[in-house]
């Protein structure tokens, strides 16, 4: 069910049960590349809780999508929004406050952007610290381990076949050009955003992505031209599918087990 569905009498009683799951899908606003719209950090994971709330409307309680997030690095870019960890921590924890007062004490982070990961670490110990559990589903992390040939990097292929399989009309593949990376030296290689290689092994050197691949696709080997509404859907299913099973699992979870 939707939180924002609910009258305030109605969210009282919703955690009578103690099994239901708080689904808060949330992402950011922020470049993905030449071709991908900038609303690919939270269009998918709101689709995702679309279809979940779906499949198991008794046992997921969604939270309204949080577009925002924290992504400084991509602050360059026009059109990008970086809140900062601050405000998303308090933004978070309101929300688990919220659910708290409504008997939920499962909660699930089902995001779509890497850099909220810290303030979602701080929301989730503190709902722990309050009786709690949460989880946090990555699903851009979770589809490359369900199938090794969708690793994805950041606005490559995997993240725009699924942006076009939900927002066909915000995918502009004939706007696909050369990425463009700028290494700091022949043998300081960029190899991820904020990565470089030196002798075979991977060393964190942060810049402003607008100077480090002013093209903004960072797939590395996972590139935007590979990207087709079919392949986002096979995605958006099996990421769906586990999140789904997942949900059921921790519905049941013992949230007392090992607790001093
Ligand atoms: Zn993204």
């Amino acid at each position: 069910m939707y939180l924002a569905s609910l009258s305030w009498s109605k969210a009282a009683e919703i955690g009578n049960g103690g099994e239901i799951v708080a689904v808060l899908p949330m992402g950011s606003l922020e470049e993905h590349g030449p071709l991908g719209p900038l609303g690919t950090d939270h269009i998918i994971p709101h689709e995702m809780a679309r279809r979940i709330e779906e499949r198991i409307p008794n046992k997921a309680l969604i939270l309204p999508t949080l577009p925002y997030g924290v992504t400084p690095a991509l602050a360059g870019f026009p059109g990008s929004v970086d809140i900062g960890y601050e405000a998303l921590c308090a933004v978070l924890k309101g929300c688990v406050d919220a659910v708290l007062r409504c008997g939920v004490k499962r909660f699930l982070f089902l995001n779509g952007h890497g850099g909220n990961t810290a303030a979602i670490d701080t929301a989730a110990l503190y709902l722990y610290h309050k009786g709690g559990q949460a989880a946090e589903i990555d699903w851009w992390v979770l589809c490359g381990q369900l199938r090794p040939e969708w690793m994805c990097g950041h606005g490559g292929g995997v993240e725009t076949a699924v942006a076009m399989a939900i927002k066909p009309d915000w995918v502009h593949m004939e706007d696909l050009f050369e990425s463009r990376v700028v290494h700091l030296s022949p043998r300081l290689k960029n190899v991820h955003i904020h990565n470089v290689e030196f002798e075979g092994a991977s060393v964190k050197m942060v810049r402003d992505v607008v100077d480090s691949i002013p093209s903004g696709d960072a797939g590395y080997g996972d590139s935007p031209s590979r990207a087709n509404a079919a392949l986002g859907a096979d995605i958006l299913d099996a990421v769906t599918d586990y999140t789904v099973r997942f949900i059921e699992e921790f519905s049941k979870a013992n949230l007392g087990a090992g607790r001093q």
